[in-house]
């Protein structure tokens, strides 16, 4: 059997959605096909920055985003304990949420399917299928079947099967953070802050990366913590222990589950988190890379679900206006997008992944962010546009 489509997407997680619900705003024919039967779990911190906020906002979501867990500050642990607020921007709310990725995804690709998205669950993408000139012209799913289309968009996640399997040579490629995640139950009371620890040691070493503890509501948390890979021992890390560890460090009186008993219930999930454009440039013809697939994190925290959605809504209008204007062959348009959104934050970042491998480096960053007047300096010239304190020692 064979079908076929105006856009193909490989992966239904929120950048394959995003993508999804802004083609079929131009009437176009969509396919979403995702491996997973949802609501499934997709590991994660499971916060949303008041950017990844202002996207849900804009498809349509904001009532529904409203009733997820609101957070209103960042408490960073850097040694000394300081407070970041969400800086007012335009066009921005100033406050974040935290839900759980299982009901996120379910609702964005709902929303997507609302929109006219065809969507089919446990459709497992195995390859890309390539005419004779190499453009991707649709993919086979497992077990045989083809689906085709005029523009296929890799939406399928930090392990993309389509990227590998055409073997993408980008000089950009392998930047990745590693992360792990847990959900429990706390005796804490339910806060607004999303709490960061930036000092990490790994034998002694301070590692480029972070702890977190965002609070769910309903006296769950979400405890976790991310390193890059640049990290020269990053390999020799046992993640699991390491979050055990961490989780030992945590107050007593929370009355936090052993590693152990957080492994029986199969909370404790780690993932790759690709950063920096991996995957770039973001197309090839045929096909666009979003999200995870086309390494669409912020080096500098690892977000990744508002560069999701963003990079997922970008790929939808540029397939359909390339698809108009000349063809499947050149997604140029996509490229400058999002080279005109992140290019020169990303390259930045790729620069820094590199130096804080270096635990000495490493180390001097955490002893300059735990400086106030540097770190006054640093996020000015993160926030240029934002108005009023941005952070305030506790
Ligand atoms: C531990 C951890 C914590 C994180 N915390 C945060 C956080 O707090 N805030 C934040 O903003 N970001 C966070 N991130 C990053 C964020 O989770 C990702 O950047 C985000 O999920 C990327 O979305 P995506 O749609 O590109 O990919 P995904 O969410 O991974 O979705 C990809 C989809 O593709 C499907 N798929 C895969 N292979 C196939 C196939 N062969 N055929 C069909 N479908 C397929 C999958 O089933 C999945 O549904 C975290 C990442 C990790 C690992």
């Amino acid at each position: 059997m064979t079908e076929r489509f105006d856009v193909v997407i490989a992966g239904g997680g929120p950048s394959g959605s995003a993508a999804a619900w802004q083609a079929v705003q131009t009437g176009a024919r969509v396919v979403v096909l995702d491996k997973a039967v949802f609501p499934r779990d997709k590991p994660c911190g499971d916060g949303l920055t008041a950017r990844a906020v202002s996207y849900l906002q804009k498809i349509g979501l904001a009532d529904e985003v409203a009733q997820f867990h609101r957070v209103n500050r960042v408490t960073v642990f850097s040694p000394s304990r300081w407070e970041l607020s969400f800086p007012k921007r335009p066009g921005m709310p100033d406050h974040g949420h935290t839900v759980s990725r299982t009901l996120l995804d379910t609702m964005l690709l709902e929303h997507a399917e609302k929109a006219g998205a065809v969507v089919r669950q446990g459709a497992e993408v195995s390859e890309p299928i390539l005419d004779e000139r190499g453009r991707v012209v649709g993919v086979v799913l497992k077990g045989g079947e083809k689906v085709f289309g005029d523009a296929v968009i890799a939406a399928d996640g930090a392990y993309s099967p389509i990227k590998r399997a055409l073997k993408l040579d980008s000089e950009y490629n392998g930047y990745s953070a590693i992360a792990i995640r847990s959900e429990m139950d706390a005796d804490v009371a339910d806060s607004d802050s999303l709490d960061i620890y930036l000092k990490l040691e790994f034998q002694g070493d301070q590692l480029p990366g972070y702890g977190w503890v965002f609070p769910m509501g309903g006296g769950r948390l979400n405890i976790g913590l991310g390193y890059v890979n640049s990290f020269k021992d990053w390999q020799a890390i046992n993640a699991t222990a390491f979050l055990g560890e961490f989780l030992r460090t945590l107050p007593p009186e929370w009355k936090l589950p052993s590693i152990d008993e957080l492994k029986k219930n199969k909370s404790v999930r780690a993932w790759r988190l690709p950063m920096g454009f991996t995957a770039w440039p973001p197309w090839r013809p045929g096909v666009l890379f979003t999200g995870d697939s086309l390494g669409a994190g912020k080096p500098a925290s690892g977000a990744g679900i508002s560069k999701a959605l963003e990079s997922g809504l970008a790929a939808g209008e540029c397939a359909i206006a390339a698809l108009e204007n000349g063809g499947p062959d050149d997604f140029t348009n996509y490229a400058q997008r999002m080279e005109a959104a992140w290019g020169k934050e990303y390259r930045r970042g790729r620069y820094f992944h590199k130096l804080a491998g270096n635990p000495r480096i490493a180390n001097a960053g955490i002893k300059a962010i735990d400086n106030t007047r540097f770190r006054d300096m640093l996020l000015k010239s993160m926030y240029k546009r934002a108005e009023g304190p941005l952070h305030k020692v506790l």
